[in-house]
């Protein structure tokens, strides 16, 4: 993080209780800094530990009885790719924040029909959960200008926590409409829904509600602060409805392109 309370030393007419006040708010900050880096390398290693003790479990497997049970050998094979394809997600995930960190990220900007890209997520969504009821009411035409890219990512991540978080057969609808100067698209489910502490807390990184981690749906808590960077990112905003056992409602607002 800036430190962008740095005193001016060459125009400092500071009175010495100002000059202490400045000096305390410096080191409050620093020390909000140095606290979330210590969370977030902490929150790392737990990640990771995981799947790594997996892998290891699965190689002295291999190695004791493996080498002459090809049930076991596959067995093992599969789990470790597994395992190996989570962490690399998470590294992802984590290469995305930190990029975003120090503004090292890229954004490839063009006018994009968002219409199209969401409905593109919800054909490829419906097409391999056929465990909910995935309907779309899409406004056609709808232009913004973004990363086309990085606007689908943001569609995908909302999506699937909707597919994580709702019962089978319950019904997920996902709408794109114009309200006022903003593109909107709303995903609704019936899902799980999320507490009003909870809900304080989901866009920050790492963070999953209870009712999630006991869960399988497997998932690191980073999804929704990738999606809230991107937003932001692009002038725009997300607003959330839930209710807890009756279902949640993201909204995601953009500015919409005004000379489509
Ligand atoms: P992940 O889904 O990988 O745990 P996210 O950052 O995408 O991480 O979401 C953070 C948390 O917010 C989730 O663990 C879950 O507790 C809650 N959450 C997100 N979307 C929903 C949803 N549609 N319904 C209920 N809870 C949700």
């Amino acid at each position: 993080q800036n430190l962008d309370t740095r005193i001016d030393v060459g125009r400092a007419k500071y009175e010495l209780k100002d000059l202490a006040i400045t000096i305390n708010e410096m080191i409050d900050r620093i020390q909000d800094g140095y606290r979330k880096q210590q969370r977030f390398v902490s929150d790392v290693s737990h990640e990771l530990r995981t799947p790594i003790s997996v892998i290891n479990g699965y190689a002295n497997m291999l190695d004791r009885w493996g080498k002459n049970d090809p049930e076991i050998l596959q067995e093992s094979i599969d789990a470790m790719k597994n395992e190996a394809g989570n962490m690399s997600d998470l590294v992802e995930k984590l290469l995305f924040l930190a990029r975003h960190d120090r503004d090292a990220l890229k954004y490839e900007i063009t006018e994009v029909n968002l219409s199209e890209i969401v409905e593109e997520v919800a054909k490829e969504t419906a097409m391999i959960d056929s465990e909910h009821d995935i309907c779309a009411d899409l406004t056609s035409g709808i232009w913004i200008e973004g990363d086309p890219n990085r606007i689908k990512q943001v569609i995908r991540i909302f999506v699937d926590n909707a597919v994580k978080y709702t019962p089978e057969g319950k019904k997920i609808q996902i709408r794109a409409f114009i309200e006022n100067e903003f593109s909107v698209v709303e995903i609704t489910d019936a899902g799980i829904g999320i507490s009003k502490d909870d809900l304080d807390n989901i866009f920050e990184r790492f963070y999953r509600a209870d009712e999630s981690r006991t869960k399988t749906t497997g998932g690191y808590g980073l999804g929704l602060s990738i999606a809230k960077v991107i937003v932001l990112q692009h002038g725009g905003k997300i607003k959330v409805r839930t209710k807890p056992g009756i279902g949640s409602r993201f909204s995601i607002y953009l500015p919409t392109l005004s000379r489509k």
